[in-house]
C-alpha cells in the first residue's frame, strides 16, 4: 500500500526499513509534522501513518478523505490526538499499536525513582566537575518502602513487579484489581489511602476527563512530606502548577516525570537555541529534585521493534480484509472517556 509516514525521525526510518523488508509498503517519509501546512504532501496516499504530537481534527481529515485516505496508521497507543467521530463520519479508519513493550516503560519509571533517590543527576555532574563529597546525595533504602500504583493494567503490573524485586510494598488504586499484582501482595486501597501511605507514587493510568488532574492541590495535601511522585503515562494527569506548590512546601520530596501537561510545545525537538517561553516548565527545572525527561520512556529499541512490526501488519491487514483487529473502535472509545 501507498503510505506517507510523517513526523518520522531517522530511528523511525531505520526501524520501519527493516520491518517493511517483510511488507513491502510504497513508504514515503516525510520529516514534517501533519498540519495544516503540510497536509497537501498526503493528497494520493490511502494510508498516512502520523505520531502522538500530530494532531487531526475534522478540516483536516476531510483534506484528507478528499485526497483519498482511508486509513490513518497511529504509531502509539493513545488516540486522543485525532477527532474520531469525524474519521468515523468520513469512513476513514484508525488503526494503532495496543501494546508495544510495557516493559520499556515500567523500567524508565524505575530509573527515574533511582535517579531521584541516589540523586545520580547531581553525582554526576559533581565527579566529572572534581567535586567529592557526598554531602547532600543522601538516599534511603528502597527495601521495605511503600509504592503506591495508580493504574494496575499491562505497565503499573511490571513496575509492580519490578518493585516487589526490591523489597518494596505495594499499594494500588484501580477498579480493576489485576491478579498479577495480588498474586505480588498488592493491596488494593482508596485513592486517599493511598497517596496517604506511599513513600513513592508512580501514575500508569490513561488520561481521560476522570483523570485530567487527579493529582492536584487536594491530593497533594494528602501526601506524607517529602513523597516521591512519578509520571510516565500522560502529563495532564498532573497539575503542574499545584505540583510546583508541592515542591515548594515539601509535600513532594521528588518529582520524576517523562511527560508534562504542555509538551507538544517542546518535546521530540531540539530547541536548544531557543528561549523556551514555558515559565512553569523552567520553573521545574530549577529544582534539585526534580528529573525530566522528554517523552522516551517508550524508547527502546524493542519497542521501536514493536511498533515499525504492528504499524506495518495493520496496514497490510486493511490493504488485505478491509478491517484491523487494531482499529480504534469509535463506541468503545467514548465509553471509555465517560
Ligand atoms: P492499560 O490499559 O493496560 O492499563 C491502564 C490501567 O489504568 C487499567 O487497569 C485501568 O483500569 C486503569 N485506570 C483507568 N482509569 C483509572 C483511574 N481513574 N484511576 C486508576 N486507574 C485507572 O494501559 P498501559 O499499557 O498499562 O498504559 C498505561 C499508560 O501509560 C497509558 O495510558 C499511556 O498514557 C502511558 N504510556 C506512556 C508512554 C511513554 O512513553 N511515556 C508509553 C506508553 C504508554
Amino acid at each position: 500500500m501507498k503510505v506517507a509516514f510523517f513526523n518520522t525521525k531517522p530511528y523511525d526510518r531505520q526501524f520501519f526499513g527493516i520491518a517493511n523488508e517483510q511488507h513491502q509498503h510504497e513508504i514515503v517519509f516525510f520529516e514534517s509534522h501533519l498540519s495544516h501546512e503540510t497536509i497537501s504532501l498526503a493528497a494520493g496516499f490511502p494510508a498516512v501513518c502520523i505520531f502522538i504530537n500530530d494532531y487531526l481534527n475534522s478540516s483536516m481529515l476531510q483534506t484528507l478523505a478528499q485526497g483519498g485516505t482511508q486509513l490513518i496508521a497511529l504509531r502509539s497507543a493513545g488516540f486522543n490526538h485525532v477527532d474520531l467521530a469525524a474519521a468515523h463520519n468520513l469512513g476513514i479508519q484508525i488503526v494503532r499499536v495496543p501494546a508495544y513493550s510495557p516493559y520499556a516503560v515500567a523500567e524508565h519509571a524505575v530509573a527515574l525513582i533511582l535517579s531521584l533517590n541516589r540523586k545520580v543527576h547531581r553525582a554526576y555532574n559533581r565527579v566529572r566537575e572534581g567535586n567529592f563529597s557526598i554531602e547532600g546525595l543522601l538516599g534511603f533504602d528502597l527495601h521495605e518502602a511503600t509504592v503506591g500504583v495508580i493504574g494496575t493494567g499491562k505497565i503499573g503490573a511490571i513496575f509492580a513487579q519490578i518493585m516487589r524485586g526490591f523489597g518494596c510494598k505495594l499499594l494500588g488504586y484501580d477498579s480493576y484489581h489485576n491478579p498479577t499484582c495480588l498474586e505480588l501482595g498488592m493491596e488494593y486501597v482508596s485513592l486517599s489511602e493511598l497517596l496517604a501511605q506511599s513513600d513513592v507514587i508512580s501514575l500508569h493510568c490513561p488520561l481521560t476527563p476522570d483523570t485530567h488532574h487527579l493529582i492536584n492541590a487536594t491530593a497533594i495535601a494528602k501526601l506524607k512530606t517529602g513523597t516521591m511522585l512519578i509520571n510516565t503515562s500522560r502529563g495532564g494527569l498532573i497539575d503542574t502548577q499545584a505540583a510546583i506548590d508541592g515542591l515548594k512546601s515539601g509535600a513532594i520530596g521528588y518529582l520524576g516525570i517523562d511527560v508534562y501537561e504542555q509538551e507538544a510545545d517542546l518535546f521530540f525537538e531540539d530547541l536548544s537555541n531557543e528561549v523556551i517561553q514555558d515559565d512553569t516548565f523552567q520553573r521545574l527545572l530549577t529544582f534539585p529534585n526534580v528529573i525530566v525527561t522528554g517523552h522516551q520512556a517508550f524508547f527502546t529499541s524493542q519497542a521501536l521493534a514493536n511498533i515499525a512490526e504492528t504499524t506495518l501488519s495493520n496496514i497490510t491487514e486493511f490493504e488485505q480484509s478491509g478491517s484491523c483487529v487494531n482499529a480504534v473502535n469509535l463506541d468503545k472509545a467514548i465509553a471509555s472517556h465517560k
